[in-house]
This record gives C-alpha cells, structure tokens and sequence, in this order.
C-alpha cells in the first residue's frame, strides 16, 4: 500500500451493541475494496477482522481489528470495536484515535443498549458519526421504526441520507437521497444503476426536503438562500453537510445488509466524502508543529510474533528504521518497520502522515497510552482514560510447572490489557485477577492457556475477615515449663488484654519489682505478634487490642526467650478467649450509576447485601447512588449490576473500614474454619 497523505485519509470505528453486524461489515468493506479475495462470513470463522483464536471459536470480537481499505484515492483505516461491554477498554482506545464513528443498528432491534452508551460517549468527546442501519435482510427488519427509535432515544439531530428499496427478502436496493440516485443490488453485492421506484417518489422527495432542511442549518449564507427559496446547488447541500456531520449536529443515516454486501459500497462513498480527515479534527497547534509524535494506543503480546503497538501519528510524519524518545518514560526507543494493517495482514510502509494509524513490532519499553517522539520534542499526549475493572477472582497454578510459567506469561497480559489488574492479597494469600466482567476474565483464562501454554483453576477470592475483642480481660495467666531432663524450659506471665481501637496492637507492661526480667518483655510481645497472626477463634489475623504484661515470674537458670515467648503465646490465645471475641469484615465505599428507573431494585438489593445507603444525587440522566456494603456481598456485584440496570449501570468501589460480623454469619464462619 502506499503512503497517504492526512487529506486522504478517514480513521472510522466501527462500534454498536454485540451482534449489529460490525465484522461483518469490516468485512463487505474490505472485501468492496480488494483487502481480500473472498468474503468471509463470522459464522464461518474467516474475517479478515476476527483471527484470534478466542474470536473464531465465540464468533464475537474480543481484540480491535485495524483494516485499511483504499477507495478513491483513500484511505480508510477501519476500527473494528468488540461490542460486549467486557472489553470495553477497547472501545475507549478508538474514541481515542478515531476522527468519526460508524455506529450500527440492528434493523430488527433498533436502539440498544449499548448504543446509547456508546452515543453518550461520542457525544462528549464530540464525535462525528454515522448511523448504519444493517441486517435489512432480516425477517421484521424496519428501516422507519429504527429511525424513529433512534429520534426518540438519541440526541442530535439523526437524517436518513438514503432510503431502503423493500426489505426482509425483498429488501433489494438503496435510494440515494444525496444524488436522487436508486440502486439495485444482485445476489453478490453488485449494484446497478435504476429510476427510483414510482411507489418512492413522495417519500424520497420528503426525506430529501428534510436533509436539505438539515444540511443549510449549519451554514448562516445557506439558510439565507433557502429561506428566500433559492435552488441550492449539491455541492452547497454537500458543504453544509459536511459541516453539520463535522460539528456534530447531524448524524446522517444510511442502510444495508453487511452480510448480502448491500449498500457498502456506497457506504464507503459517504466515509470519503462526509468523514473527516485528521487534519479537520484538530487545532491549529498541532497542524503547526512539524515535529514528528505518535501515541500508541493498543498492544498485542504474541509469544512468537512478540510485542506488537498500534499507533496514531499525532504531529508531523513518523518514519520507520528511526530512533525515538519515549517521552512518558525518558527513555530512546529503536522503530524498525512500520506498518499498514489488514487484520493480521502488515504490510510494510516507510512512513505515515499527520493522521494515520499503522503498527509497529517488537518495541522494547513503549506500553499503551505511551507518547513516542523526536529527541528535540517534549510532547506528551494525552493518554487513554480506561474503564476501572470491579470483578475480582482468584486463580492458582494447575500444576508446578504453570506455577513457574504464570508470572511470565500474566505479566505479558497485562502488558496488553490495561483493564486488567494482578495483585497478591497478603492476608488470604490468593493471585487475584480483576477485570471487567465475567467473560473477560474467562478470555484472559484461555489466552493463558492457548497463547502460552499455561493452565489456572479459578476460585471465589477470600474475604480478609479479621478477629478482635470487645471486653476485656485480666491477669491472664501462663506459664511455659518443661524441667524435667536436659536445658530447661521457664516463663511465666500474667497479662491483662483489652480493645484498643487506633491501631493493631499496643503493648505495654506494668511489672513491679522484676517479677520478669526486663530483658524477657521482647519475647512476651513476640509470642502475642506471632498468636495474633495465626488469628484465634477463625485463623484470621488479630487486631485492635491492648496487651499489658503485668506480673510473671522467671527462674535463674531455665528461664529464656524462647519460653517466654511461649508464654506470651499462650496467655494471649487464653485471655482472646475470654474477652468476647468477634469477627471484623471488611466494608467499602461503592457509588453506583445507574437511570433512575432501576433505583428501587438496586437500593432493595443493597439492603438484602447488608448495605446501607448513604445518600443520592442526579448527575445528567442517571442517579448516583452511595453507600457502604461488605465485601463479602460485593465480590460479584458486576454481574448483579448488570443483570439489575439490564447492563445500563456503572459502579466503583474502594475499601473503606472493618466493621463486626453478626453473629450467626460469625458462627458459620467460626464452623468453616474448623472443618477445614
Ligand atoms: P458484531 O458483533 O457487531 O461484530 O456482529 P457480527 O458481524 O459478528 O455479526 C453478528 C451476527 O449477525 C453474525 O451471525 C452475522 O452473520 C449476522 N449478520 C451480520 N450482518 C448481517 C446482515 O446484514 N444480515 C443478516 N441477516 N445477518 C447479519
């Protein structure tokens, strides 16, 4: 391919709820445009877009998939985004990087809910986009309802640039409202050029009234012209056309069949003529800087092929076989080879322009979300802002060999996964694993196992439950003696144990007249640190006490460390019994967002988690909801959520302090314990 320069080229990310046909319209595209021979079908498992093994075998796209396409002169580097709300870290990459969005519906299902979430996004980041309404094929597909749902659950305003000819199985060709131009389409996607349909011609005429309304909004010279009912030329309706899909106030909508190739090729017309290039989506500052940056915005780990990093050039030309500064991590980095990308397919490139987006191998410090640049250039860009994952789960090595091969291979995972978090919990000893659903942890699993080789079990994580006191005891005693026979063994204590709540332990001692040698009150302190670890009534670790060594005894020749240390062991384990022990768990701080039509549901199952609300607030058209829950509940509120707020609702959660177990929990806990 050849190197294009930032006019002629279109970055476009292909997003919508799971299934709307975005593969397969990567697909219809590349194959419209000769990126590949045949077309492939997901069913079918052979897209040029999903090639990674977890892909073909769910037939859902996990990983972003670059495919430039060349159409006129132009380059097209299409986005492939996965629609499952799993990874959608991905989906945040390409708003990152992409100058307009394609987003598909589903003609049967219309607006879901991942089209509003993805819309609302693309909304704040101001966006331009395009609609797609796919599967015109379909049994009940409906073109108008879709459309009306889209104006009634989206903002902006949303403009049919073309009309459907029929639809299910007569669905068979496209009106252009833009050049009054109808298309029929074969059965392999070949159009031919036909007079609009007779039984059309009122509604084509309407909707082209209603996109030319559309289209002199956005220019003050156009609208004068059309109020003092000039004929607007196509090259006017174009400009304001463009203007409006580029200021986002319109988003126009087209139609077809991603899997009969219906309509893509004139999809692709649209993306060359209405998308805007990279030069149209930026400020003057960076048009103005000729030194050359690119920020990497996705990783892939392959155990054989190695590191490869997708990037977009932010300022200037990026030229491969160059060195380069990694400005986040002041280091120099060697680019060799710079690619163009079809899939799996890289095609080597010299260089890319202000704009364009390729792939480069084998980079040895740069991550995701790195800025690389000239030595002369302090440039950072902005990196990119990743959903925070919530579900957690342990995982542990199947055999000694996965044990050794784990840390390695995870470490590569999570070099390409920023929605990934690894962390040994200390006090349950578990590897945890935190991502953003369940699938994505199951994907991360089997990566682990088929990219290099190594096998995990997964279980629920522990919750770090903790043990304290809420009495007191007194002069508790013990005492260690073994003297019969070879070196003696001599400590004795009495110690007093009593809640202490500003920190772990407090010891102190209050020992008249050398009843125990001072030299010995280390041990004592040692012996009640190493029965507190051990835990005492569950085997959790102890806190919040008060120890004061009071009285003992020791003897001449017998008396050591070691058995005062005993000693202090045992009178703690003796006197924790005595002054009402309790289970402490841990809470947290959650804020939850969600519509406010599902308020009641998850404020009920709050309170059957042993939540308690700690206030409301509205923020845009959701609530958020704060309150405070036990871990112990919250380990797997990501499903909950999402099956509560039908997938609509968000949360973040943090530790916040340890409150006490009731009873009839603490006892289950107590009995676990000991059958274990
Ligand atoms: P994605 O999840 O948005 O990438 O959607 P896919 O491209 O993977 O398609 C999901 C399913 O819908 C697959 O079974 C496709 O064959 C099917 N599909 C995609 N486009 C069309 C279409 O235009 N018509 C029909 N009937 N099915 C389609």
């Amino acid at each position: 391919m050849k190197v294009y320069s930032s006019v002629h080229i279109r970055n476009v990310g292909f997003m919508s709820h799971v299934n709307a046909g975005k593969t397969s319209l990567t697909e219809a595209l590349a194959y419209n445009t000769g990126a590949t021979k045949r077309l492939g079908k997901v069913d079918e498992g052979n897209t040029i877009a999903d090639y990674h093994s977890e892909e073909i075998a769910r037939k859902v796209t996990v990983n972003t998939s670059l495919v430039a396409c060349e159409w006129q002169n132009t380059k097209i580097n299409i986005l492939d985004t996965p629609g499952l709300s799993d990874f959608f870290g991905e989906v945040k990459s390409v708003l990152r990087v992409a100058d307009s969005l394609v987003i598909l519906l589903d003609a049967v299902a219309g607006v879901e809910v991942r089209t509003e979430i993805i819309w609302d996004l693309a909304d704040i980041d101001n966006t331009p986009r395009f609609a797609f309404i796919n599967k015109m094929d379909r049994e009940n597909a409906n073109f108008y309802n879709t459309v009306s749902s889209m104006q009634e659950n989206l903002t902006k305003q949303i403009i049919p640039i073309q009309l459907p000819i029929g639809s299910a199985d007569q669905f068979k060709g496209i009106v252009d409202l833009l050049n009054m131009r109808a298309y029929h389409y074969d059965g392999r996607g070949k159009p031919t050029t036909i007079a609009i349909p007779e039984e059309m011609l009122d509604e084509v005429n309407s909707y082209r009234e209603k996109l030319i309304e559309a289209a002199v909004e956005s220019d003050d010279e156009l609208t004068m012209k059309y109020l003092e009912g000039e004929e607007l030329s196509t090259g006017e309706i174009t400009r304001g056309l463009k203007l409006g899909i580029l200021n986002c106030s319109i988003v126009p909508i087209l139609c077809g069949s991603a899997l009969l190739n219906i309509g893509c090729d004139l999809l692709l017309d649209v993306l060359v003529d209405y998308a805007p290039n990279p030069l149209e989506r930026i400020d003057d500052s960076q048009i103005a800087s000729k030194e050359s940056a690119s920020l990497i915005f996705k990783t892939i780990a392959d155990p054989y092929v190695g590191r490869i990093s997708y990037f977009k050039v932010l300022q200037g030309v990026f030229h491969g076989d160059s060195f380069y500064r990694n400005a986040n991590k002041s280091t120099d980095e060697k680019v060799g080879q710079l690619f163009t990308m079809q899939g799996k397919i890289q095609m080597q490139i010299p260089e890319l322009h202000f704009g364009d987006i390729g792939a480069i191998a084998k980079l040895a410090q740069t991550s995701t979300g790195d800025t690389l640049t000239t030595k002369d250039s302090n440039v950072i860009f902005s990196g990119i802002n990743y959903p925070i994952p919530t579900l957690t789960i342990a995982i542990e090595p199947k055999t000694k060999v996965d044990e050794d091969k784990l840390g390695n291979a995870i470490n590569r995972i999570l070099e390409e996964d920023p929605t990934l978090r690894l962390e040994t919990n200390l006090e349950t000893k578990q590897t945890l694993l935190t991502g953003l659903g369940e699938a994505h942890i199951d994907i991360i699993i089997e990566k682990l196992k088929n990219k290099f080789g190594v096998e995990v079990e997964k279980y629920p994580p522990k919750v770090p439950y903790r043990e304290t006191i809420r009495g007191i005891a007194k002069r508790i005693e013990a005492k260690h003696k073994k003297q019969s026979g070879g070196a003696g063994q001599y400590g004795h204590v009495f110690i007093d144990i009593s809640p202490y709540p500003d920190g772990e332990l407090e010891f102190d001692q209050k020992v008249f007249g050398g009843a125990v040698p001072k030299q010995y009150f280390p041990a004592v302190e040692k012996g009640v640190r190493e029965a507190m670890s051990r835990g005492i009534i569950a085997g959790y670790p102890v806190t919040n006490v008060k120890v004061t060594l009071v009285d003992g005894s020791y003897h001449s020749v017998d008396s050591n460390e070691m058995a005062f240390k005993m000693a202090g062991i045992q009178a703690f384990k003796k006197g924790f019994k005595e002054a009402q022990p309790v289970i402490l768990e841990p809470f947290n701080n959650i804020e939850i967002e969600i519509p406010e039509e599902y308020m009641g549901d998850i404020i009920g199952d709050l309170n059957s988690k042993r939540g308690r609300i700690l206030g409301m607030e509205p923020k845009g058209k959701y609530q958020v909801v704060k309150a405070q829950a036990p871990l112990s509940e919250m380990h797997s509120y990501t499903i909950d959520l999402k099956s509560l707020a039908h997938g609509r609702g968000s949360f973040n959660m943090e530790f916040s302090h340890y409150e006490e177990l009731p009873i009839n929990l603490a006892e289950k806990i107590i009995t676990e314990t000991k059958a274990e």
